[in-house]
Formats: structure tokens, sequence, C-alpha cells
């Protein structure tokens, strides 16, 4: 019933079911108006197009490894790109020390939208570096892969998300977008050095530790491996957890933006650690994990996880449409909600 695909139908639906409601009620028995229609709001279109492009750049750049020349060049296009669509850009630059006693020189990349804002802002992430092994792989494992799902993916929307918001003067909210570094550097099993505890998302780490703002965002979303043809989400463990009301509010947008079949009312079973553990528990914001689970897999991650099918192939248009169009929707609908609060 509450299958439309964009935001035009979104407003189009609603008018009928009002109308609907209103002849009802004048002609027949006093039905109650119906209460759980779709706000009729004006979300702006995601496009997947602009997003597949933007996943393209980063895999031409090749492997996004902390220092690398590929992970520089990559920042730099980042930044400046973000700073292209007028976004307000600040890079958290540190030195983390990964599971092989390497110090990697990451950087947070950070665009601010609408920053004098300072309540109500609503974090979006991704991390932008990639796995510098393919350990997944049964071939040339000790390789870096290319990274286009995990995590070109997201990020690609969240650059898309910020092309399209810089666009629209009515966009009021205080959204930042973060881009992790040092997420992917993981250690591996059978790796050979002494156990780390807590060896990925070294860049959110950080960051939470040291957070470079002096407000509280009041919820986030990160993605993760949302690029894969068929991807599916399911309502983790960690988000439900620490985040219950920010997934039903990411679902319930889903539905509206026409997406239910892809978000799942259903959980994945698993508690998955990702960069929005550290943002609930260090940083105390509530925050979920969008990421693609794949029961028919051992590791419930697409076959493609770790491995150098993660490349531009394994990006299919439609899954990023997806997920980019129900952000919109759900910033779109916040945006709705802290105005009627503010009445
Ligand atoms: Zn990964």
């Amino acid at each position: 019933m509450r299958i439309y695909p964009n935001c035009l139908k979104t407003t189009l639906f609603a008018s009928i079911l009002l109308a609907f409601s209103c002849t009802d009620e004048s002609t027949t028995s006093p039905t109650p108006p119906v209460t759980d229609a779709p706000v009729a709001i004006y979300v702006p279109a995601f496009n997947a197009d602009s997003a597949f492009g933007y996943v393209q750049a980063q895999v031409n750049f090749g492997p996004r490894v902390p220092n690398t020349k590929a992970h520089e060049t990559c920042k730099n296009y980042l930044i400046s790109s973000l700073k292209s669509y007028n976004c307000s850009v600040t890079a958290q630059t540190y030195t983390v020390t990964a599971y092989d006693t390497k110090k990697l020189k990451g950087t947070n990349v950070i665009a601010a939208i609408n920053p004098t804002v300072k309540e109500n802002r609503i974090l979006l992430s991704a991390h932008w570096d990639t796995r510098p092994v393919a350990d997944q792989d049964n071939q040339k494992q000790t390789e870096p892969i290319d990274g286009a799902n995990d995590a070109g993916s997201g990020v690609a929307v969240l650059m898309e998300i910020a092309r399209v918001l810089q666009t629209d003067t009515t966009f009021k909210l205080g959204v930042d977008i973060i881009l992790w570094d040092c997420e992917d550097y993981g250690q591996p099993a059978n790796s050979g050095f002494p156990n780390m505890e807590d060896s990925y998302c070294l860049g959110s780490q950080y960051w939470a530790k040291n957070k470079p703002i002096d407000y509280q965002p009041k919820f986030g979303v990160n993605l993760d491996m949302v690029g894969a043809p068929g991807t599916v989400f399911y309502k983790d463990g960690v988000s439900l957890q620490y985040a219950f009301g920010v997934v039903e509010k990411v679902w319930k947008a889903a539905a509206n933006a026409g997406f239910g079949n892809v978000f799942v009312n259903n959980t994945t079973g698993a508690t998955m650690t990702d960069d929005h553990l550290y943002v609930n528990t260090i940083a105390k914001i509530p925050c979920i994990d969008i990421i693609h689970h794949d029961a028919s897999t051992p590791s419930n991650f697409p076959i493609s996880w770790h491995t150098h099918n993660d490349n531009i192939n394994a990006i299919d248009k439609n899954s990023l449409k997806a997920v980019g169009q129900t952000l919109l929707q759900m910033l779109y609908e916040e945006q709705e909600i802290i105005k009627k609060n503010a009445n």
C-alpha cells in the first residue's frame, strides 16, 4: 500500500488519502480522519546517477588506504567537492596506532550544512578509507581492495545529499556530514600480531574522544555498504539498544519514501561493531547503522565484502537511490517535526 517511489508521489498519495477521508466523513459514517497518512511535504529527489559518479570518482583514485598517495588525493577531492557545494568543511587530522603497530595518518572530513544552527543538528556519516587487505578473498589476500561498496557507496550517498541540500534555501536544519577515516584497518584473523581490541573504527573513536564541536548533535545515522545490488537493511542490535527511536524514524521515512521493501521491518539478531557503536558509547549521541545484511553468507555481509569483487561492478544505482531518498525523506520530515514543536 505504501509503495510510492518519490516525493511527488508521496504528496499525491497523501492528497488522495485526505480526499478519501473527507469524502467518507461527509457522505457516510463519522469515520475518524486518517492520522498515519504520510505528511505532504516537499522532499527533493536524490539523484542516483550523481551518487554513482561519486563512487566511481573515489574508486578511480585507487584503494584509499591510510598513508598512501591515493588516500591523500581522495581526501583532497572530498574536501574540495564539499566546499564547492558551500558546505563549511573542516579536516580533523590525527595519528592513530593500528594493530600492526603502524602509525596511521588519518583525517575525518567534516562538512557542516547550516553551520550557525546549533540546536537539533543531525549527524550523517560513513567511512572514506578502504580495507588494506582482501582477507575474505581466495586470491591476492594481501592486496588492497577497491572498496566501492565498503564504503565508497556511503560516502557517495552523503556527497549527493550535501549537494542537494545546499541547493535548497528552504532547508534550515543543521546537518553534520562526517566522513570517517581509518575505519577499515582492523585486525584480520591470524594476523600474527597480539590481539587488539577495537582495532576497527579508529577515526570515529578518535572523533568521539576529541569532539571538535561545542554542541551535541540530536542523533546520528551511519552508512556502511549501501550500494550492492539487492541490498536490504535490517535493524541492528546496537542501533536498537542505543537509538531505538532513530531506527523507527528512519524506517518510517523509508516506508514513506517508498522503500519499505529495502528497509526491512525485522532485526538482524546481531550487534554490529561499526562507527555508530563509538558514537553511541563514547560520544553519547544516539546513532544507528544502515548496513547491508545478507543472511545467506557466512559473514552476514554481502558476498563481495573484503574481497576484490568489491569494485564498481558491485554497485547498483537502485540501492544508492533507496538509501539517499530515505535519508532526504527523514531530514525533511525531521524539519517539519522541529517546526511544529517550535510553534
Ligand atoms: Zn569494511
